[in-house]
């Protein structure tokens, strides 16, 4: 299926956060409208789909609008943000990002997060968390290294489940194994690896999966659509096909409960290294 992608030019591209996200980060930073893994597994229940101000109508996955001055606007922002998270937020925080992914397909094409990455390395926030879907984050390894001697960073990589395909729905954006093996360069390269599992799917092998996020990871977080979709009770996620397509892997899953379950495993595995909804997301694990 085609996807629209155009190249636009943005006044701002610092975002102060507010709703749930206040409380990870002072800024949302999007190098990109729209997300060409709508159409994937994540895609399927991705709050954002929902954004009608983001999608303008236009169905989730079919369109990419490409910022092209982003690096150059977050350099002439930067400060002015800085100044202005430190005395209301505390530090200067940003996450990369929260409604489009900073590696799609097309960012080996145009390199907008990359030029963002070269931006901060000049210019750094106080911390940054990459939020991605995809084994591609290791295209920008090179300029990791700096940057997390200039800010405090964590690279955040959702595996959401250890199966590659649930019944009825498309595959995922990027294939488990890759994922694994980019979350274990990435740690090979001395870097702060989070392994979301986010939303939680239903898992094959509960015990193997924890076993292996303990060995690439430093941390995982764990989130359940019910409470981690920006409704409180999981609504946004029930009017998509995610709840059957998992019903029908494991009834149990679409319940608190099941992530229960996984926080408590998880915790047996990675003792002091399990963050859980936004607590986790914000760094704080136990
Ligand atoms: S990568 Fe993220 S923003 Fe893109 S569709 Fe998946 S969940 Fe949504």
């Amino acid at each position: 299926m085609a996807v629209l992608v155009a190249r636009t030019r943005v006044k701002s591209i610092l975002t102060r956060s507010s709703g749930y996200l206040r409380e990870v980060c002072s800024h949302s930073l999007q190098p990109y409208r729209g997300c060409t893994y709508g159409r994937s597994l994540c895609g399927v229940g991705c709050y954002v789909r929902h954004n009608g101000l983001l999608t303008r109508g236009a169905e989730w996955g079919s369109f990419l609008d490409v910022r092209e001055n982003a690096a150059d606007v977050y350099r002439r922002s930067a400060a002015r943000e800085r100044a202005w998270a430190r005395k209301s937020r505390g530090r200067f925080s940003v996450f990369l990002s929260s409604s489009t992914d900073p590696f799609v397909p097309q960012e080996s094409r145009f390199g907008i997060t990359r030029s963002l990455l070269g931006a901060m390395i000049d210019d750094p926030p106080d911390a940054l968390i990459l939020q991605t879907h995809s084994h591609r984050v290791t295209d920008a390894l090179d300029l990791y290294p700096a940057l997390a001697e200039r800010t405090d960073l964590r690279i955040h990589l959702s595996i959401e489940t250890d199966r590659d395909r649930l019944p009825g729905l498309p595959p995922p954006a990027s294939p488990v194994e890759k994922r694994f093996a980019a979350a274990q360069a990435l740690r090979a390269a001395g870097l702060r690896v989070v392994v979301t599992v986010s939303p939680l799917l239903p898992m094959a092998e509960p015990r193997a999966f924890f076993e292996r996020v303990a060995s690439v990871a430093d941390a995982v977080v764990i989130d359940h659509y019910v409470g981690g979709d920006g409704s409180a009770d999981g609504s946004r996620t029930l009017r998509t096909a995610l709840p059957d397509a998992m019903r029908r892997v494991d009834p149990h899953s679409t319940s608190l409960a099941y992530r229960d379950e996984m926080v408590a495993l998880a915790r047996q595995i990675l003792p002091g290294r399990v963050g859980v909804h936004i607590e986790g997301f914000a760094g704080h694990f136990s």
